[in-house]
């Protein structure tokens, strides 16, 4: 292993201790088979992260496969590894056989199996064999807050940190093989910390991100072009998809700072629009001046009896304690989501009461 030095080594809190450590590089070690998962409509730090890993453990001659449980974004797909992942939606059988037979499993940027939706009941079922000490062994990396309690042998969960990805350039360093991560192994990791960052402009004030950066700039990644690749990849029907979003279906509600989007299948029908074509519209109307809040709430594409929800904040107003009270869901404070069986009406009607409930934030 060649060396090299973090200089954030030294600042950094231990994520293990010194047992757990231990266990997990014994369970590397002697690990053949991996599998890495991550939560339901993967986004860039849940691809960033699981490919990652799997790059790391190939690197030391291990079987290792990506097993997600919906389809990723079109704008991942140039990720390393990205074309050998599997599809839970798609090879269920084939994943479950995976997930079963793993000797290690890596559970990415989800801290509870719910949140990998039709593929939860497989992640549970290894939870509980890997429990019993006869399945593969789990070991959860997520920055998301309160991970389900005893999910996983090991928990490494750290919601001050930006990403899942800055969580595994932090490990990386502990486990001392900085010197030997790959450029692609890197370029996941960019790619999960500056798309769950909006490419740094929030959660991202804590100046050790830098210190991965640099670190990761070390290994040779190419962040302008990692950038073009996820950011600058539009179809030209999602750019007239954002023209019509803001000019006709923006909804500013009255001295509450807070905006509504609503997009239903009819409409994704009419406008071509495809999985995808809708990733980040959320933020924008965060660029008005004074906008405290901002929800787009959309028929959900797959199960249309489902209607999900997104938000995002700035400053302190907590978009998880929102969605967790009344969408049935949770996140970050600046950006959450949540997801519920009703209909797009009587979704805005519950986003309304919400907002009214968080008016005093709001102001
Ligand atoms: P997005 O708005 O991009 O779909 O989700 C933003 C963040 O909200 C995600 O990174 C995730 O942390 C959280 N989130 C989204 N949907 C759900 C959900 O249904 N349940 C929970 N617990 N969190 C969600
Ligand atoms: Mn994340």
């Amino acid at each position: 292993m060649s060396f090299y030095f973090c200089t954030f080594a030294s600042t950094m809190e231990k994520l293990l201790n010194d047992e757990q450590l231990h266990v997990l590089q014994e369970k590397i070690e002697k690990a053949a088979r991996v599998a890495c998962v991550c939560h339901v409509n993967p986004d860039g730090d849940a691809m960033g992260s699981t490919l990652a890993v799997a790059a790391w453990m190939k690197s030391l001659g291990k079987e290792c496969r990506v097993v997600v449980p919906t389809r990723f974004p079109d704008f991942l797909q140039w990720m390393p590894g990205a074309s050998e992942v599997l599809r839970y939606d798609k090879s269920p059988d084939e994943a479950d056989t995976l997930l079963r037979t793993a000797d290690l499993v890596w559970v990415c940027d989800m801290g509870e199996p719910s949140r990998a939706l039709g593929m939860g009941p497989v992640v549970s079922e290894c939870d509980g064999m890997a429990h019993s000490g006869n399945g593969p062994f789990m070991v959860m990396v997520d920055h998301h807050i309160a991970p389900m309690p005893g999910f996983c042998n090991i928990q490494v969960s750290r919601p001050e940190m930006c990403a899942t990805c800055e969580v595994l350039c932090h490990l990386a360093c502990l486990l001392g093989r900085v010197g030997d991560m790959s450029k692609a192994e890197a370029t996941c990791l960019y790619t999960g910390m500056m798309t769950d960052t909006g490419a740094f402009t929030y959660a991202s004030a804590r100046s050790v991100i830098y210190e991965c950066i640099s670190m990761l700039l070390a290994r040779g990644i190419d962040k302008d072009r990692i950038y073009r690749k996820v950011f600058w990849t539009y179809s030209p029907n999602r750019m007239r998809l954002v023209g019509y979003l803001l000019y006709a279906k923006m909804e500013l509600l009255p001295g509450m700072n807070t905006s509504l989007i609503t997009l239903t299948n009819k409409e994704r029908r009419t406008l071509g629009v495809k999985n995808g074509d809708t990733e980040g519209i959320v933020n924008m109307p965060l660029q008005i001046r004074g906008m405290r809040l901002s929800a787009f709430i959309s028929e959900d594409t797959e199960h249309p009896e489902y209607v999900k929800f997104s938000l995002r904040s700035v400053d302190d107003f907590p978009c998880n304690e929102m969605s967790a009270r009344f969408f049935g869901g949770g996140g970050h404070k600046n950006a959450a989501g949540g997801r519920m069986r009703c209909t797009m009406e009587e979704a805005v009607g519950l986003f309304r009461r919400a907002v009214s409930e968080y008016e005093s934030m709001l102001h």
